[in-house]
């Protein structure tokens, strides 16, 4: 994958504008990974992408997060030709459900689709250690924020998109129409 940033622009799932978030702040980017890899063309590249950068570091495990990940877990793991768990909420809590475990000492990569804050993340790095497995790293498509990790961390793409309230929005201020992503634009 040459230019991710292209790629999902192209696909419409990264668009520049003026845009009012689900957390009521406005915005000037939108992401929404999985129009783009509804396309299973862009999910395989984007998984080869990702996978890329631990080829020789013997990955066993790829460990995703539901639900954003686990399309991207599983292109990386097909990938590097390993096998993929992935990690969902139950009750407030990140966990492994399904059967899925690791054992000590397993080689594992984990892998989301987009990191702001790093919470969940944080909280499978803690059940995985709890389970004593290597944690070799964090492939993630997009990091959006300053969240840190004690565990290396690749991102295809990074950017620190500010938020904005409506009252303080700049672009509100240029008169941009507002647009809420997935339904009509209004102003
Ligand atoms: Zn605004």
């Amino acid at each position: 994958m040459k230019d991710p940033r292209k790629t999902f622009m192209d696909a419409g799932a990264l668009k520049e504008g003026h845009f009012l978030l689900a957390s009521g702040k406005h915005s000037g980017y939108y992401f929404q990974a999985q129009s783009a890899l509804q396309h299973p063309s862009v999910a395989r590249e984007t998984g080869k992408a990702l996978a890329e950068f631990w080829k020789n570091e013997e990955i066993e495990t790829v460990v995703s997060l539901a639900v954003g990940g686990v399309l991207l877990g599983h292109e990386t793991a097909k990938a590097l030709e390993t096998r993929h768990i992935f990690a969902e909420r139950k009750k407030g809590e990140m966990g492994f459900h399904r059967g899925f475990s690791v054992r000590p000492g397993e080689r594992v990569l984990i892998v989301e689709d987009v990191i702001t804050t790093g919470g969940s993340v944080r909280e499978v790095i803690g059940k995985l250690e709890s389970s004593g497995a290597d944690i070799k790293g964090i492939a993630a498509l997009l990091k959006r924020g300053k969240a840190e990790f004690k565990h290396p961390l690749r991102a295809l793409m990074e950017a620190e998109w500010e938020a904005y309230d409506p009252s303080g929005c700049p672009l509100c201020l240029k008169r941009l129409p507002l647009s809420t992503p997935g339904t009509k634009q209004f102003s």
